[in-house]
């Protein structure tokens, strides 16, 4: 592959499951990380990397965001919502992927669970070189920040985000 196939199948790989409307809003936001690469003519190409979802430390764990119109969430439109408003829309697709048994603690990996009280976890938003939503138990938040050295948007590849049902707490 050329320097721009690359980067063409890189762009298309970060971005794939994320549509336009989504898209737009992480712009308006300031969500989106850039990366520029230069292909064989010498052109830039410039690659764009959508936040993502952590449902874990592993490379399977990544997930594109979920669109809330797409998933019929009933509080609000995307087009409608603040950043707190889909912190909250995204707390309620990590409780029910939690409840799924999909979510692994990002510091000492074990698995989290809604039924457990006395190891409760938090979404926790990162708005870094990486932008992502992640989840993480409460006794664990000290060790997060050596979890992200070395995570960089552009390697990640995000899976499609399940179609919870987001219609109630
Ligand atoms: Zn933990």
């Amino acid at each position: 592959m050329s320097d721009s196939e690359i980067s063409d199948a890189l762009a298309r790989r970060l971005s794939q499951f994320v549509d336009e409307d989504l898209l737009a809003w992480c712009e308006r936001h300031n969500l989106v990380r850039y990366a520029a690469e230069g292909d064989d003519a010498g052109e830039i190409v410039e690659v764009v990397a959508p936040p993502v979802l952590l449902l874990g430390p592993g490379g399977d764990d990544v997930r594109a965001l979920p669109n809330p119109d797409a998933l019929g969430y009933p509080v609000k439109r995307l087009g409608e919502m603040s950043l707190d408003d889909y912190h909250l829309f995204v707390l309620r697709w990590l409780t029910r992927a939690v409840d799924a048994g999909l979510c692994r603690c990002m510091v000492c990996r074990q698995s989290v669970r809604n039924d457990a009280p006395d190891e409760p976890w938090d979404g926790i938003f990162v708005d870094k070189e990486l932008v992502c939503w992640l989840i993480i138990h409460f006794d664990c938040k000290r060790g997060l920040a050596r979890e992200f050295k070395g995570r960089h948007p552009f390697e990640l590849t995000p899976r499609p985000p399940e179609s919870f049902d987001v219609s109630r707490d």
